[in-house]
């Protein structure tokens, strides 16, 4: 497992790579929990998403490759193209035919290769694994990895000094990097702090897997929260035992709840993706509640602006 020590060292290493990015309070779902609400506003973080935190950490720490590469065009793959440009590195993202044209202008725009191999997201990790096997590039996964994990567990050791009486905090959960790092930092000065991971519905591989008792996979279904989308990886090394051991409480919320998240946060002026709504759309849904300072974390901003106007005019 990844330790304090390891996120303190990876505090250090990426400092001045990464935005310690700011909290704010929300008077409006303060009300409604009936304690503090503080959003941790890390949509505003370099790249738009957490994952900057993880990937350079790991970039950082690799010794002489050839280059990093990686099969995820969302959050990960773009957080690893501006960690490697930033680090002098070569990066090759490599996806399948059906990634969406703005998604690859954006990793290119990153300085990195976006390579397009096959129709597949199997294909592209094909070829992630054989630049590994046969060019000597580092794979950086967006999730199971010690240097991952330790990265994002830096937002954790922000949170402690930015609300240090927080009794919960709320973490968007998918392959659970995010979870396991901040909830590591935060148990490790903070033993009683409660730790909620929050997943959509509709294809949570996490939940299905701690169901089970090990790793499985699930159907991936189009969702409002698609950073939290994808599989857990039948070989899970790290963040299935972590989850398992950190987290007190799941919950998972529809889509309409992810909606409302999103339209509530934008009204206080935060524009955000579905999976960084979770938290808002349960305190909302009345599934969340806290005893005492509540800490929801807005993990990323990157979401379509035609996608964001659409759900806003569903709205109530
Ligand atoms: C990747 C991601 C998550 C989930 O992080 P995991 O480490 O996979 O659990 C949540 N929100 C956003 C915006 C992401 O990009």
């Amino acid at each position: 497992m990844v330790g304090l020590d390891d996120i303190l060292a990876a505090r250090d290493r990426i400092a001045g790579q990464v935005l310690e990015t700011p909290v704010a309070p929300s008077a409006a779902l303060g009300a409604l929990v009936g304690a503090p609400v503080w959003l941790k506003l890390e949509h505003r973080q370099t790249t738009g998403a957490f994952k900057l935190r993880g990937a350079t950490n790991a970039v950082m720490r690799m010794g002489r490759v050839a280059g990093v590469t990686t099969a995820s065009t969302g959050n990960h793959g773009r957080a690893l193209a501006h960690a490697a440009r930033q680090a002098g590195a070569r990066a090759v993202i490599c996806m399948s035919s059906l990634v969406p044209g703005n998604k690859l202008e954006a990793i290119r725009d990153l300085g990195a290769e976006a390579r397009v191999i096959g129709d597949s997201q199997d294909e592209a990790f094909h070829e992630a694994r054989r630049l590994k096997r046969d060019e000597g590039f580092a794979l950086i996964p967006p999730f199971d990895h010690p240097d991952v994990i330790a990265g994002q567990g830096t937002l954790g050791l922000e949170l402690l000094e930015q609300v240090p009486d927080a009794a919960t905090v709320a973490i968007p959960l998918s392959g659970g990097g995010l979870l396991a790092g901040v909830a590591a930092a935060m148990k490790a000065r903070r033993p009683d702090i409660r730790i909620v991971g929050i997943s959509m519905k509709r294809g949570a591989a996490m939940a299905a897997s701690l169901r089970a008792g090990h790793p499985v996979e699930v159907q991936e279904l189009p969702t409002l929260a698609d950073s939290l989308g994808g599989g857990i990886g039948l070989r899970n090394r790290l963040t299935f035992d972590m989850v398992r051991a950190l987290m007190d409480d799941l919950i998972l919320l529809d889509e309409d709840a992810i909606a409302a998240g999103i339209r509530h946060l934008a009204s206080e002026g935060h524009v955000v993706e579905g999976a960084a709504a979770v938290g808002a759309g349960a305190v909302l849904s009345g599934q969340l509640t806290s005893r005492g300072p509540l800490v929801l974390i807005l993990s990323g901003g990157n979401i379509d602006p035609a996608a964001h106007a659409a759900i806003l005019r569903e709205g109530p």
